[in-house]
């Protein structure tokens, strides 16, 4: 199959059958989809195929239509937003479906096949037997009147299966370039089900078609699907210079090459979101998961994405997943968040932790606060217990943390910082720095490690916090030597 004409507009799908939460690997494809489209000038189209009405729930939907707006990947067709092509839901076109099969059983591009779920095993069994390619032997492709008869007599339902002709089907992959597929290993394939019910094959090909679809990205798992749907198109009437073009993606491993796992990162997006991932940060790390914008660089924004992604720099060798670099990237885009988006993204973690309860006094202290951690962090979620010491009343402090405190060094660093600071003019970190560094370090000469340790675990309950003076600051004069005292 050549490669077709690239003036047609660029219309591109991200088609995903929600019997779960999207995970790494499906948003892999939908930023990869979307990046695409914008990069082109062209259509970003989200479908939802929910013809397995079993595994597919609204629920499921909801959350993929939920996860692709929380990504900032906005679609030009589909769900909420409609089109032109529309219903895009697959449960909403059933009957599309319906008369595309009618038609391919009218033109003898399909059959019915009575077979029972019973012989179509058989027919497997021995196929294993005799160390042949598995799949549908073509029993039911030429029978008589008679025959069918029979099986309507017996009270069979039929499916209808698509005949698979002699020969191979070959077709360029943007990525993989020409693959070729015997058709002796890809066998008469149904279409519907005996109850009435489209299978992928059929519903998705359809859809590319009438959706006028240019381009399929996807994962390479559905790279054996291909050679179906481009029967189906044929079947269809389709010139061939107008099917789209496909691009199968290369797989996404786990770290150490084993397969994606819960564990690997082959979890929900909405754990991420959870664990305190920005979605830019998600998305920057995806790209790099089978693209590259090239001169070994890995931070991307959404925009330079979509001024660099093209297929060409796609390759064809499997990715692999390293949580430890989307760690490293979330880093560098809180980083490079403004103040008031930082605030924005820390607020609903301050709160679900309970540290705030979100009154403007509380967001103004957490504004003042926020710019010394921000170099510190790698996840919001983070946040609330790096913070928690500016907010807590009662004050505990970790039992581990209030060990390191007990002993007389300790108890002399308190004792002298807490006369020191009392006379102190003004409370900003520089005066607090400056006073304490005179009396622990100059004067009585210890290690600043050792000196500031135990004055951070008095002041915020813990031996890991922000930078301590800053936090000084923030908690306030009386608070803090109110801390000091206490923990003496
Ligand atoms: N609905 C299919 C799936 O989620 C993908 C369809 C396609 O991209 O061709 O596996």
């Amino acid at each position: 199959m050549p490669a077709n004409n690239s003036s047609r507009e660029v219309r591109v799908r991200f088609a995903p059958s929600p019997t779960g939460e999207l995970h790494v690997g499906n948003i892999r494809t939908a930023l990869f989809d979307w990046a695409y489209a914008r990069h082109t000038g062209g259509k970003f189209i989200f479908r939802i195929e929910d013809t397995d009405t079993e595994r597919v729930t609204p629920e499921y939907i909801q959350a993929a239509i939920n996860t692709l707006k929380w990504l900032g990947l906005d679609w030009d067709e589909g769900p909420e937003v409609g089109g032109p092509h529309g219903p895009y839901l697959q449960s909403e076109r059933l009957e599309i479906y319906a008369e595309w099969a009618s038609k391919f059983l009218a033109q003898g591009d399909a059959y019915h096949c009575y077979c029972s779920a019973e012989e179509l095993e058989a027919v497997r069994e021995a196929q294993r037997k005799a160390n042949q390619a598995p799949g549908y032997n073509g029993h039911c492709r030429d029978l008589s009147s008679q025959q069918i008869d029979e099986y309507k007599a017996e009270g069979r339902l039929p499916v209808v299966r698509m005949l698979m002709p002699d020969g191979s089907t070959t077709f360029t992959d943007l990525i993989r370039g020409d693959v070729t597929f015997e058709h002796k290993f890809v066998p008469d394939f149904v279409l519907v089900r005996h109850d009435g019910s489209p299978l992928y094959t059929l519903a998705v090909a359809v859809d590319d078609v009438l959706m006028k679809v240019s381009h399929v990205l996807r994962g390479e798992d559905l790279l054996s699907s291909t050679p179906r749907q481009l029967r189906v198109y044929d079947a269809m009437g389709v010139d061939v210079k107008d099917y789209p073009l496909f691009a199968h993606l290369p797989f996404v491993m786990g770290q150490d090459n084993a397969k994606l796992s819960k564990r690997n990162g082959e979890t929900s997006i909405a754990w991420y979101r959870d664990a305190g991932y920005l979605p830019e940060a998600i998305c920057n790390y995806l790209a790099l998961l089978g693209w590259s914008p090239g001169e070994d660089r890995e931070n991307v924004t959404m925009k330079e994405l979509t001024e660099l992604f093209t297929v060409e720099r796609v390759h064809s060798s499997p990715a692999r997943f390293d949580m430890k670099k989307l760690e490293a990237i979330n880093g560098d885009k809180i980083r490079a968040l403004t103040l008031d988006a930082f605030l924005e993204w820390a607020k609903p973690f301050l709160i679900n932790a309970g540290t705030i309860s979100g009154t403007a006094s509380e967001i103004e202290l957490v504004k003042k606060a926020l710019p010394i951690i921000q170099e510190r962090i790698t996840t919001l979620s983070e946040i609330p217990a790096l913070l928690n010491f500016l907010f807590v009343s009662e004050f505990n402090v970790e039992s581990e943390s209030a060990e390191k405190i007990a002993d007389s060094q300790s108890k002399e660093v308190l004792k002298i910082s807490a006369d020191r600071l009392a006379g102190l003019a003004e409370w900003n970190h520089e005066s607090i720095e400056g006073i304490l560094r005179q009396a622990l370090i100059v004067e009585l000469g210890l290690k600043p490690r050792i000196a500031f340790s135990a004055l951070r675990i008095a002041v915020t309950g813990s031996h890991i916090s922000p930078p301590l003076f800053e936090s000084m600051e923030l908690l306030g004069a009386q608070k803090s030597l109110e801390r000091i005292q206490a923990a003496l």
